[in-house]
């Protein structure tokens, strides 16, 4: 099929490379031309495990990137996979999604056939069928049903994994209102049911379908929370955590996925996504109190890590290294990671702080120009006093003499990852 995909960040060119992966012709639509460039250069714009190696192979073939909107003309359907961040009260803000549903009914003005418009984007319940198909409408003097048909796709692929995630989900959820719309998404979908083996697909409503992403996000966080909450009891009873989460981990009613404890989760997802289901949860008038909970939880942890550096020493003029700046291993991306939050509170008590990361530092840098990086984790634990551990990189495992180059060898380490070895004035945060 002719897919066009708005939005070309993580999920949008890791959707479209692997939808050419799996036979279909496909074009990315993106306001950036230099991830425009990059991709019909056949570079992938983010990191991500095995997406450079789909860019290249497709790019000028089945993959191509644009700016411009009318190419989507030649489409049979289109994603939106554009960012759905944060207002300031945590509530979704629709703006990019408002402005592009426009742009894209303009274009759709001018186009005979029906077309698919798939909702990709993270949106709270009623945005697609409130919101995106309205002004499309409105836009394009067609009507839902006639002209266009609107649906919702919500995405499961994970940073660091999404290649795989996408062509091995665990389901499919197509969310739609009519026959056509779904017949047209199993046509999408068919060739990724067969290549992965029948996965289940979800055929439900729109707004269901939106909720159900939010109740995914909303039940992995609160997971991730809970063995926080568990792992900070165990602490106080000098309790092992790793051993009490990995045996609760056994019972197939609980499971051993997002079971680990430690500095909490960050990235472009979860918080967002905890936080605009609140929000929109508080709108129509129900609190949800484990939800918020569940933040609270995660909101804690970098505090009590800062906390366990706090009872050795004042940290004004020490150098701590922060070891791992992405949100998690395997992914350059830094939204919401929770180093920010230890370099912003260390800077804020005076301290000098090394940051290190094997894919991420560039990103750190534009968001912490003036501290220093290093292009080791050996060269950033050299003459510093203390290292937080904030990134579960494996490297960080084998790390071993890189700490003897330390002033003061404290690490306080957040992933429980480090080895302890003699010498080290070692904590783990849980
Ligand atoms: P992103 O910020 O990485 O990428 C968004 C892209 O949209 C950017 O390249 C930007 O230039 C482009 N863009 C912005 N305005 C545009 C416009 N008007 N027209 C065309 N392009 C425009 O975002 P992302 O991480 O890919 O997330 C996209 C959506 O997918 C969000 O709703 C997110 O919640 C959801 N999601 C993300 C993940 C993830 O792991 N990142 C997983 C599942 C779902």
């Amino acid at each position: 099929m002719e897919l066009s995909i708005i939005g070309s960040g993580y999920v949008g060119t890791t959707i479209a490379a692997c939808f050419a992966e799996l036979g279909h012709d496909v074009v990315n639509v993106d306001i950036d031309e230099d991830v425009v460039a990059s991709l019909n250069d056949g570079q992938a714009p983010i990191h991500e495990p095995g997406l450079a190696e789909l860019v290249e192979r497709y790019a000028g073939d089945r993959l191509r990137a644009t700016t411009d909107y009318d190419e989507i003309l030649d489409t049979d359907a289109t994603f939106l996979a554009l960012p759905t961040p944060s207002n300031d009260d945590g509530s979704i803000d629709l703006g990019t999604m408002k402005a592009a549903a426009t742009s894209l009914g303009e274009t759709l003005a001018r186009k005979d056939d029906s077309h698919l418009v798939v909702t990709k984007s993270t949106v709270v319940p009623r945005t697609t069928v409130d919101v995106i198909g309205p002004r499309i409408e409105e836009a394009s003097g067609k009507r839902v049903g006639d002209g266009f048909d609107i649906a919702m796709n919500p995405e499961f692929l994970r940073e660091g994994t999404a290649v795989d995630d996408f062509l091995s989900p665990d389901k499919i959820v197509l969310g739609a209102q009519t026959d056509r719309a779904y017949e047209t998404l199993a046509e999408i979908f068919a060739p990724l049911v067969e290549r992965a083996g029948n996965p289940p697909v979800v055929k439900t409503g729109i707004s269901e379908a939106e909720m159900i992403k939010y109740a995914n996000n909303a039940f992995l966080a609160s997971k991730i929370s809970l063995a926080n909450d568990l792992a900070n009891i165990c602490k106080e009873f000098g309790v092992d955590s790793a051993e009490v989460l990995e045996s609760i981990g056994l019972d197939s009613r609980i499971g051993s996925a997002f079971l680990g404890a430690g500095l909490g989760w960050g990235g472009s997802c979860f918080p967002k996504d905890t936080a605009a289901i609140i929000a929109a949860a508080r709108a129509q008038g129900y609190e949800p109190r484990l939800l918020q909970a569940a933040v609270d939880v995660n909101d804690g942890q970098p505090e009590r890590m800062l906390d366990l550096l706090r009872e050795r020493f004042d940290l004004d003029g020490k150098r701590v290294a922060v070891l791992g700046l992405a949100f998690k291993p395997g992914t350059d991306d830094i939204r919401k990671s929770r180093a920010i939050l230890l370099i912003q509170a260390l800077l804020d008590a005076g301290a000098d702080v090394v940051g290190y990361d094997p894919v991420a530092t560039e990103n750190m840098r534009e968001r912490f120009p003036d501290i220093d990086y290093a292009d080791s984790a050996a060269d950033a634990l050299a003459n510093a006093d203390a290292a937080l551990v904030a990134t579960d990189w494996d490297e960080f495992a084998a790390l071993d003499d890189e700490f003897d180059a330390m002033r003061e060898r404290i690490v306080i380490d957040g992933r429980r990852i480090v080895t302890r070895r003699e010498g080290l004035d070692y904590e783990s945060l849980v």
